[in-house]
Protein backbone atom coordinates (compact mmCIF):
# COMPACT_ATOMS: atom_id res chain seq x y z
CA UNK A 1 0.00 0.00 0.00
CA UNK A 2 1.43 3.13 -1.00
CA UNK A 3 -0.61 6.28 0.51
CA UNK A 4 0.26 10.05 1.02
CA UNK A 5 -1.64 11.43 4.22
CA UNK A 6 -2.72 15.01 3.87
CA UNK A 7 -3.45 16.51 8.10
CA UNK A 8 -3.12 19.31 9.82
CA UNK A 9 -1.79 17.12 12.85
CA UNK A 10 0.70 14.56 11.38
CA UNK A 11 1.95 13.42 14.91
CA UNK A 12 -1.07 11.92 15.77
CA UNK A 13 -0.28 9.50 12.78
CA UNK A 14 3.68 9.53 13.39
CA UNK A 15 3.42 7.49 16.57
CA UNK A 16 1.33 5.12 15.40
CA UNK A 17 2.76 4.74 12.47
CA UNK A 18 6.45 3.90 14.24
CA UNK A 19 4.93 0.92 16.24
CA UNK A 20 4.71 -2.42 15.83
CA UNK A 21 3.22 -4.16 12.61
CA UNK A 22 3.00 -1.23 10.67
CA UNK A 23 6.48 0.09 11.55
CA UNK A 24 7.82 -3.52 10.56
CA UNK A 25 5.53 -3.36 7.08
CA UNK A 26 7.26 -0.11 6.59
CA UNK A 27 10.70 -0.93 7.07
CA UNK A 28 10.02 -4.36 5.20
CA UNK A 29 8.65 -1.58 2.10
CA UNK A 30 5.59 -3.23 2.11
CA UNK A 31 3.51 -0.21 3.32
CA UNK A 32 5.35 3.25 1.71
CA UNK A 33 3.57 6.30 3.92
CA UNK A 34 3.77 9.76 3.27
CA UNK A 35 2.82 12.48 6.07
CA UNK A 36 1.96 15.96 4.41
CA UNK A 37 0.79 18.92 6.69
CA UNK A 38 -2.06 21.06 4.90
CA UNK A 39 -1.08 24.02 6.91
CA UNK A 40 2.20 23.86 4.88
CA UNK A 41 0.66 25.11 1.67
CA UNK A 42 -1.54 27.17 3.56
CA UNK A 43 -1.05 31.17 1.99
CA UNK A 44 -0.46 34.16 4.20
CA UNK A 45 1.58 35.09 7.12
CA UNK A 46 -0.59 33.27 9.50
CA UNK A 47 -0.90 30.41 6.58
CA UNK A 48 -4.52 30.42 8.01
CA UNK A 49 -6.51 26.63 6.60
CA UNK A 50 -10.36 27.27 8.13
CA UNK A 51 -12.49 30.50 7.52
CA UNK A 52 -16.03 30.98 8.88
CA UNK A 53 -19.30 29.45 7.40
CA UNK A 54 -20.87 31.23 4.66
CA UNK A 55 -24.64 30.86 5.79
CA UNK A 56 -23.73 31.59 9.09
CA UNK A 57 -23.89 28.58 11.57
CA UNK A 58 -21.55 27.28 14.23
CA UNK A 59 -17.59 26.30 13.60
CA UNK A 60 -15.23 26.95 10.80
CA UNK A 61 -14.96 25.37 7.72
CA UNK A 62 -11.62 23.67 6.16
CA UNK A 63 -10.71 26.19 3.34
CA UNK A 64 -10.49 24.64 -0.14
CA UNK A 65 -7.22 26.42 -1.79
CA UNK A 66 -4.48 24.92 0.74
CA UNK A 67 -6.11 21.02 -0.05
CA UNK A 68 -5.99 22.02 -3.72
CA UNK A 69 -2.62 22.98 -4.03
CA UNK A 70 -1.45 19.69 -2.21
CA UNK A 71 -2.58 17.59 -4.55
CA UNK A 72 -2.00 19.34 -7.51
CA UNK A 73 1.46 19.05 -6.36
CA UNK A 74 1.07 15.23 -5.78
CA UNK A 75 -0.40 14.75 -8.76
CA UNK A 76 2.78 16.39 -10.50
CA UNK A 77 5.12 13.04 -10.45
CA UNK A 78 2.36 11.69 -12.65
CA UNK A 79 1.91 8.54 -10.46
CA UNK A 80 -2.08 7.63 -10.75
CA UNK A 81 -3.52 8.17 -7.14
CA UNK A 82 -7.16 7.09 -5.72
CA UNK A 83 -8.35 10.15 -3.53
CA UNK A 84 -10.26 9.11 0.21
CA UNK A 85 -11.83 11.73 2.07
CA UNK A 86 -12.59 10.63 5.44
CA UNK A 87 -15.63 11.61 6.18
CA UNK A 88 -18.84 10.53 8.47
CA UNK A 89 -20.73 11.05 5.54
CA UNK A 90 -19.08 8.75 2.95
CA UNK A 91 -19.47 4.64 2.61
CA UNK A 92 -18.84 2.80 5.32
CA UNK A 93 -15.38 1.18 5.64
CA UNK A 94 -15.41 -2.62 6.30
CA UNK A 95 -13.34 -5.90 5.60
CA UNK A 96 -14.43 -6.38 1.83
CA UNK A 97 -13.39 -2.48 1.49
CA UNK A 98 -10.13 -3.47 2.70
CA UNK A 99 -9.62 -6.54 0.87
CA UNK A 100 -10.09 -4.27 -2.04
CA UNK A 101 -7.52 -1.45 -1.05
CA UNK A 102 -5.09 -4.22 -0.35
CA UNK A 103 -5.27 -5.18 -4.08
CA UNK A 104 -5.02 -1.53 -5.23
CA UNK A 105 -2.20 -0.69 -7.62
CA UNK A 106 -2.71 3.12 -7.51
CA UNK A 107 -0.68 5.36 -4.63
CA UNK A 108 -3.76 6.51 -2.06
CA UNK A 109 -3.90 10.20 -1.15
CA UNK A 110 -6.38 10.27 2.40
CA UNK A 111 -7.80 13.88 3.22
CA UNK A 112 -8.39 14.18 7.02
CA UNK A 113 -11.20 16.70 7.80
CA UNK A 114 -11.26 18.97 10.97
CA UNK A 115 -13.47 21.69 12.12
CA UNK A 116 -17.25 21.24 10.49
CA UNK A 117 -15.93 19.46 7.89
CA UNK A 118 -14.27 21.18 4.54
CA UNK A 119 -15.54 23.26 1.62
CA UNK A 120 -17.91 21.26 -0.37
CA UNK A 121 -16.10 21.72 -3.54
CA UNK A 122 -12.80 19.79 -2.79
CA UNK A 123 -15.13 16.89 -3.65
CA UNK A 124 -14.73 17.44 -7.21
CA UNK A 125 -10.48 15.95 -6.25
CA UNK A 126 -11.90 12.86 -4.52
CA UNK A 127 -12.66 9.42 -5.89
CA UNK A 128 -14.75 8.14 -2.86
CA UNK A 129 -16.11 9.53 0.69
CA UNK A 130 -15.19 7.25 3.03
CA UNK A 131 -16.65 6.50 6.98
CA UNK A 132 -15.54 4.03 9.48
CA UNK A 133 -18.71 4.36 11.47
CA UNK A 134 -22.18 5.84 12.49
CA UNK A 135 -19.93 8.31 14.65
CA UNK A 136 -18.33 12.19 14.27
CA UNK A 137 -14.73 12.03 15.99
CA UNK A 138 -12.92 14.97 15.67
CA UNK A 139 -10.69 14.51 12.57
CA UNK A 140 -9.90 12.24 9.84
CA UNK A 141 -6.58 11.29 11.43
CA UNK A 142 -8.11 8.71 13.23
CA UNK A 143 -9.90 7.42 10.38
CA UNK A 144 -7.21 7.36 7.94
CA UNK A 145 -4.83 5.14 10.16
CA UNK A 146 -7.98 2.50 10.99
CA UNK A 147 -7.88 2.30 7.04
CA UNK A 148 -4.53 1.94 6.81
CA UNK A 149 -3.71 -0.37 9.95
CA UNK A 150 -6.74 -2.91 8.46
CA UNK A 151 -5.49 -3.17 4.77
CA UNK A 152 -1.79 -3.49 6.08
CA UNK A 153 -3.02 -6.69 7.80
CA UNK A 154 -4.03 -8.12 4.71
CA UNK A 155 -0.84 -7.09 2.88
CA UNK A 156 1.48 -10.28 1.88
CA UNK A 157 4.27 -10.71 4.21
CA UNK A 158 2.90 -7.75 7.10
CA UNK A 159 2.06 -10.01 9.23
CA UNK A 160 4.16 -12.98 11.10
CA UNK A 161 1.78 -15.28 10.60
CA UNK A 162 -0.15 -15.22 7.41
CA UNK A 163 -3.10 -17.43 8.21
CA UNK A 164 -3.40 -14.80 11.17
CA UNK A 165 -5.82 -12.46 9.07
CA UNK A 166 -7.26 -15.61 7.07
CA UNK A 167 -8.86 -16.33 10.55
CA UNK A 168 -9.51 -12.90 11.86
CA UNK A 169 -12.93 -11.60 11.88
CA UNK A 170 -15.29 -11.07 9.41
CA UNK A 171 -12.81 -13.11 6.79
CA UNK A 172 -15.33 -16.12 6.92
CA UNK A 173 -17.68 -13.44 6.95
CA UNK A 174 -18.38 -14.36 10.49
CA UNK A 175 -17.13 -13.18 13.88
CA UNK A 176 -13.71 -14.98 15.00
CA UNK A 177 -13.50 -18.12 17.36
CA UNK A 178 -12.66 -17.82 21.03
CA UNK A 179 -8.73 -17.85 22.03
CA UNK A 180 -7.15 -19.71 24.71
CA UNK A 181 -3.83 -19.83 25.99
CA UNK A 182 -1.80 -21.12 28.94
CA UNK A 183 -3.13 -21.70 32.10
CA UNK A 184 -5.19 -24.54 31.11
CA UNK A 185 -7.48 -23.30 34.27
CA UNK A 186 -7.74 -19.58 35.08
CA UNK A 187 -9.76 -18.72 38.43
CA UNK A 188 -11.94 -21.62 37.92
CA UNK A 189 -12.25 -21.19 34.38
CA UNK A 190 -10.98 -24.17 32.88
CA UNK A 191 -10.35 -24.32 28.63
CA UNK A 192 -12.56 -26.07 26.28
CA UNK A 193 -11.26 -29.82 26.36
CA UNK A 194 -11.87 -29.96 22.29
CA UNK A 195 -8.89 -27.24 22.28
CA UNK A 196 -6.34 -29.89 23.88
CA UNK A 197 -7.70 -32.96 22.39
CA UNK A 198 -5.59 -32.74 19.32
CA UNK A 199 -8.22 -33.81 16.84
CA UNK A 200 -7.86 -30.61 14.36
CA UNK A 201 -11.45 -31.65 12.70
CA UNK A 202 -13.40 -31.58 16.12
CA UNK A 203 -11.17 -28.39 17.03
CA UNK A 204 -12.37 -26.30 13.40
CA UNK A 205 -16.11 -27.83 13.93
CA UNK A 206 -15.95 -26.50 17.50
CA UNK A 207 -14.18 -23.27 15.98
CA UNK A 208 -16.78 -22.97 13.00
CA UNK A 209 -19.74 -23.36 15.72
CA UNK A 210 -18.69 -20.87 18.00
CA UNK A 211 -18.03 -18.10 15.35
CA UNK A 212 -21.53 -18.81 14.25
CA UNK A 213 -22.98 -18.61 17.44
CA UNK A 214 -21.44 -15.69 17.95
CA UNK A 215 -22.19 -13.29 15.02
CA UNK A 216 -26.33 -14.56 15.25
CA UNK A 217 -26.57 -13.25 18.61
CA UNK A 218 -24.70 -10.24 17.95
CA UNK A 219 -24.77 -9.45 13.95
CA UNK A 220 -27.76 -11.75 12.50
CA UNK A 221 -27.49 -9.66 9.33
CA UNK A 222 -23.70 -10.99 8.24
CA UNK A 223 -25.77 -14.54 8.42
CA UNK A 224 -27.97 -13.41 5.93
CA UNK A 225 -24.84 -12.23 3.91
CA UNK A 226 -22.90 -15.67 3.98
CA UNK A 227 -23.33 -18.52 1.44
CA UNK A 228 -24.01 -21.51 4.29
CA UNK A 229 -22.10 -25.16 3.36
CA UNK A 230 -23.67 -28.01 4.89
CA UNK A 231 -21.60 -28.29 7.44
CA UNK A 232 -22.62 -24.37 8.76
CA UNK A 233 -26.41 -25.88 8.04
CA UNK A 234 -25.70 -28.47 10.25
CA UNK A 235 -24.17 -26.65 12.70
CA UNK A 236 -26.73 -23.92 12.83
CA UNK A 237 -29.33 -26.62 13.09
CA UNK A 238 -27.71 -27.81 16.27
CA UNK A 239 -27.13 -24.52 17.55
CA UNK A 240 -31.22 -24.03 17.78
CA UNK A 241 -31.92 -27.51 19.10
CA UNK A 242 -29.65 -26.08 21.82
N1 LIG B 1 -19.84 18.40 10.46
C1 LIG B 1 -19.45 17.11 9.97
C2 LIG B 1 -20.69 16.23 9.84
O1 LIG B 1 -21.56 16.31 10.72
O2 LIG B 1 -20.76 15.42 8.89
C3 LIG B 1 -18.46 16.42 10.90
C4 LIG B 1 -17.10 17.05 10.91
S1 LIG B 1 -15.96 16.20 11.96
C5 LIG B 1 -16.09 17.08 13.45
C6 LIG B 1 -14.39 16.69 11.36
C7 LIG B 1 -13.71 15.68 10.45
O3 LIG B 1 -13.52 14.46 11.14
C8 LIG B 1 -14.45 15.31 9.19
O4 LIG B 1 -14.25 16.27 8.16
C9 LIG B 1 -13.82 13.98 8.84
O5 LIG B 1 -12.61 14.12 8.12
C10 LIG B 1 -13.53 13.39 10.21
N2 LIG B 1 -14.54 12.41 10.64
C11 LIG B 1 -15.44 12.57 11.62
N3 LIG B 1 -16.19 11.47 11.77
C12 LIG B 1 -15.74 10.57 10.86
C13 LIG B 1 -16.12 9.25 10.53
N4 LIG B 1 -17.11 8.63 11.13
N5 LIG B 1 -15.43 8.62 9.54
C14 LIG B 1 -14.43 9.24 8.89
N6 LIG B 1 -14.02 10.51 9.17
C15 LIG B 1 -14.68 11.16 10.14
Amino acid sequence: MKCDVLTLFPDILTAYLNESIIKRAREKNLLDIKLYNIRDFASGPHRTVDDSPYGGGAGMVFKPEPIFRIVDYLKKDGEPRKVILLSPQGVTFDQSKAEAYAKEDRRFIFICGRYEGIDERVKVLVDEEISIGDYVITGGELAALVIIDAVTRLIPGALGDEKSAEDESFSWGLFDYPHYTRPREFRGMPVPNVLVSGNHKEIWLWRRKEALKKTIKIRPDLIEKLELTDIDKKILNSIEEE
